[in-house]
């Protein structure tokens, strides 16, 4: 396990073990989060040590910093922070040798590892994803999970198949919930970079979704009360949603026949209420994503889709740089739904 010593002493070597870390002291459910220098653990807890130039807020990393839910799984003190990229500095896998960028994200990262939120991190050769082509890591945090977990779930959409795609019963139209927040936005962007109709269910007046591609905006409330029968008017012909809940079981009633609804996450409610109807009489599909435990062949396909499929604008306007000293206040927001779009955390400076 990580050495979690406060350090007092720096070594000769700047390679060996200090970082700049938010440190998460006190315990999960009440955490004191603090920006402190820390001795990192040594090469027994993976291959490669890693440079962390930037790092990003996840609505999982909120919970976890402001102790709203139990993310956290390893012994405390502990670093947070599910998402890191930067260049490997030391290793022991001839594969993965030093210089190379890397992007390290889910795998307990952040939970029962230490995680992003440090200039160091180590972490299995195994785990990591070369940095693809073209982005630099602080442009790979700016997706970071959440636009991977977007992009695992337009693949899983493309192989269950899209009714309608080909236009013949109206525009195939493709709904995205929680639209304005990190899955969200990139899920609409995705889609729309695919070709699709999109239309964005967000509860902000957030002007921004048009901008990267929603065809159409909708409230939170339209799907949010839940479904009104067990089988409404069928107008979706693919779903990313990612607030779970009443939205969830709304989203179900209305898919087309054959059509599948992604299933990212739960910012409304873990709960589902729904019938068995969408399933056996319009052969309805509902496939779960799990971006922390995805397969390392889909990742890779995932980030290089990722940086040819999203435009540079639209990942530049989704994003807001912080400092590792301002996690603690974004976390709060980020629980509140009150964060538009993704946070990179810089860790170049820290
Ligand atoms: P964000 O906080 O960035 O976005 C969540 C969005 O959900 C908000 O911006 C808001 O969008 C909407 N929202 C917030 N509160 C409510 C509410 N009470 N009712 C309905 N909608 C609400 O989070 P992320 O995009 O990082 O994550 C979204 C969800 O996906 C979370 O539950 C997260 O845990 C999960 N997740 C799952 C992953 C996986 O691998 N399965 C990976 C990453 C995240 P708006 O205002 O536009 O409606």
């Amino acid at each position: 396990m990580p050495d979690a010593r406060t350090s007092d002493a720096r070594t000769s070597d700047a390679r060996t073990s200090d970082a700049r870390a938010l440190v998460l002291r006190g315990s999960p459910a009440c955490p004191d989060a603090r920006v402190e220098t820390v001795r990192m653990p040594d090469l027994r807890d993976g291959e490669v040590r890693i440079r962390v130039a930037a790092s990003s807020l996840n609505y999982k990393d909120g919970l976890a910093v402001t102790g709203r839910g139990k993310i956290v799984r390893g012994d405390f003190p502990f670093v947070p922070g599910i998402d890191l990229a930067g260049t490997v500095e030391e290793s022991r896998d001839p594969a993965t040798p030093e210089g190379k960028d890397v992007i390290l994200t889910g795998w307990g990262t952040g939970e029962t590892r230490w995680g992003g939120f440090a200039t160091h991190a180590i972490a299995r050769a195994d785990r990591l994803v070369a940095l693809p082509g073209g982005l630099s890591p602080h442009d790979a945090m700016a997706f970071g999970t959440a636009g991977l977990t977007a992009m695992l779930a337009a693949m899983h959409l493309e192989r269950e198949g899209i009714p309608g795609a080909d236009g013949e019963d109206g525009p195939a139209e493709i709904v995205v919930t929680g639209a304005s927040g990190g899955v969200g936005s990139y899920g609409v962007a995705i889609l729309a970079a695919l070709g699709h109709r999109v239309v964005a269910s967000s509860g902000k007046a957030a002007d921004f979704l048009a901008g990267i591609g929603a065809a159409e905006v909708i409230g939170r409330d339209v799907l949010g009360k839940g479904a009104a029968r067990p089988l409404d008017r069928a107008r979706w012909a693919g779903a990313i949603d990612t607030v779970g809940g009443p939205t969830l079981g709304a989203l179900l009633s209305q898919m087309r026949p054959h059509a599948s609804v992604a299933a990212c996450g739960n910012a409304q409610s873990a709960d589902l209420a729904t019938t068995v109807f969408p399933f056996i009489l319009r052969g309805v599909r509902l496939v779960g994503v799990d971006s922390n435990t995805a397969p390392m062949d889909d990742r890779r396909t995932a980030w290089a889709r990722l940086a040819t499929l999203v435009p540079a604008t639209v990942r530049e306007r989704l994003t807001t740089t912080i400092a590792l000293a301002d996690v603690p206040a974004w976390a709060g927001r980020i629980v509140r739904g009150e964060v538009e779009g993704r946070v990179v955390v810089d860790l170049t400076s820290a």
